[in-house]
């Protein structure tokens, strides 16, 4: 089965083929610690999870590396550092907002069913590589000091703009260029710029004496090349980055290693606004998943509801975070559990499902294949592709009663899955009838007779009989009264 993927640099679909199939090397750029991570913040952590998940499945676990980094050095984070901990030392303080804060964005993640990453760099471990980069930039040509800063000449790079496809007019416009008198063309980036007393610093490459700190984008550049190699397969991130974050990323890395590009592929999703308005604190929409998890808009939602119900819209299309959709996304994982509760977990995806996500991860069609399938199995390697059915183990642990009483929520520990009946489809019946039938033949009766007590537990009785004509068995069923 052949992986298809849409590829930002090409502006199409694109078969895959990893330029080592023993080690296929993916590259997404994390968050800056400095908040919680809102749930926009967490869709591309749940789509290139989806991707990492369905490369380990289709190359092999240990055939996959997937690099995501966290950002630790960023004027937000001393902002916040500050305004938290105004007796400490800013460098305690930034310490103490980026420990808590990535603490924080393991939790909410994994609440998400999101594996950790192979590697998790952190943008301050990796300062000599940056400036390694940098030194190579400026030999090159491509990079000048001014003013206590390195910063990256544009025009010493023909392709720039080729990733997001813009003029230099609507880079221009776009960027929102900081214009500053020592850049020879104002479309020049910050590599590397000056610290003021008390922040975090180290000594400065270009031979600037005075001590500095790396800009973002060189930060992405270093830490890929560090883990990845110059050139790798896949690197991603939401479609906010393609301008200039990811533009920038392309134009320091292939001048620095000298190669045509820096990753074969290049994918992003889409944004996420909330109940169709883009998220803002000042609309009061503004949404973490922290927040979710504990309680938004009388509700306690599962990170398993919260993963199901990014799947339902494509990556790549905007996605509207509604309480409508979240709830119906709810429900359908809480029909699912109950199909496929007490099954024993098939070991084998249906190829109509690796079809599905081999096609540019088209989630949404894998959603309609497990409908048309009403979960009639658990496929155990489908909970290893997509990280849900099974995840949180249990039905119980979905809480259908979260959802529709929001009174109980101040209770959780006692919420847990009403008496409710789940009708299996007749193909469903049909299917564990000839598994019956299978067992039998067999002369497993111990597996004949709990296939039966399944049933029953549904609803259906069975009613076995022979054919007169032929001395089969032959079985007819009917709903319970
Ligand atoms: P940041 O911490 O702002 O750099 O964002 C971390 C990741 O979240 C990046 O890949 C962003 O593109 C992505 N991101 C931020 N806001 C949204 C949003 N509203 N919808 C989708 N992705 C987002
Ligand atoms: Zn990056």
């Amino acid at each position: 089965m052949s992986l298809t993927i849409y590829n930002t640099l090409t502006r199409r679909k694109e078969a895959f083929g990893p330029l080592d199939p023993a080690n296929v090397r993916l590259y997404v750029c994390g968050p800056t610690v400095y908040d919680y991570a809102h749930i926009g913040n967490a869709r591309p952590v749940v789509v290139f999870d989806v991707l990492f998940r369905l490369l380990r499945f289709l190359y092999g676990a240990e055939h996959v590396t997937y690099v995501r980094n966290i950002t630790d050095v960023d004027d937000k984070i001393n902002a916040r550092a500050a305004q938290d901990y105004p007796e400490s030392p800013l460098n305690e303080a930034i310490r103490k907002v980026t420990e808590k804060t990535e603490a924080q964005f393991h939790e909410d993640m994994h609440a998400l069913g999101a594996l950790d990453p192979t590697v998790e760099p952190r943008a301050t471990e990796h300062i000599a590589e940056m400036c390694a980069m940098i030194d190579r930039l400026i030999a090159e040509g491509s990079a000048y000091v001014a003013e206590g800063h390195v910063l990256f000449s544009v025009s010493s790079m023909p392709d720039y703009g080729k990733l997001s496809g813009r003029s230099l007019d609507e880079m221009l416009a776009g960027a929102r260029v900081e214009v500053a008198p020592f850049k020879k063309d104002p479309m020049d980036f910050v590599l590397w710029k000056p610290s003021k007393p008390g922040e975090p610093s180290w000594p400065s490459p270009g031979g600037i004496e005075t001590p500095g700190r790396p800009g973002w984008h060189i930060e992405c550049s270093a830490m890929s090349a560090a883990h990845l190699g110059k050139v790798f397969d896949i690197h991603g991130g939401g479609i906010d980055l393609v301008f200039p974050h990811h533009e920038n990323e392309i134009a320091q890395s292939r001048c620095a290693h000298g190669t045509d590009i820096m990753a074969q592929v290049w994918m992003h999703n889409g944004f996420l606004q909330v109940e169709g308005e883009k998220m803002s604190k000042s609309l009061g929409n503004f949404v973490t998943v922290h927040e979710l998890l504990t309680g938004w808009q009388g509700y306690a939602w599962p990170g398993e509801a919260l993963r199901f119900n990014m799947f339902r819209t494509h990556y790549r299309q905007p996605l509207d975070w509604t309480h409508v959709s979240l709830d119906e996304a709810h429900k359908t994982l809480w029909d699912w559990y109950g199909d496929v509760e007490g099954h024993e977990p098939a070991p084998e995806v249906p190829d109509a499902i690796v079809e599905a996500l081999s096609d540019d991860l088209n989630t949404p069609k894998v959603i309609a294949e497990l409908h048309k399938l009403h979960g009639a199995k658990q496929f155990s390697e489908l909970r290893a592709a997509l990280g849900f059915l099974g995840f949180s183990g249990k039905r119980s642990n979905i809480k259908r009663n979260a959802v529709l009483q929001p009174d109980r929520v101040e209770n959780q520990s006692k919420v847990y899955a009403p008496t409710i009946t789940v009708s299996p489809s007749s193909e469903q019946v049909d299917d564990l009838i000839a598994a019956r039938h299978e067992a039998r033949k067999a002369k497993d009766f111990a597996e004949a007779d709990r296939i039966r007590d399944e049933l029953l537990a549904m609803g259906i009785v069975l009613k076995d009989a022979k054919d007169p004509a032929t001395g089969e068995l032959k079985t007819t069923w009917e709903v319970a009264r």
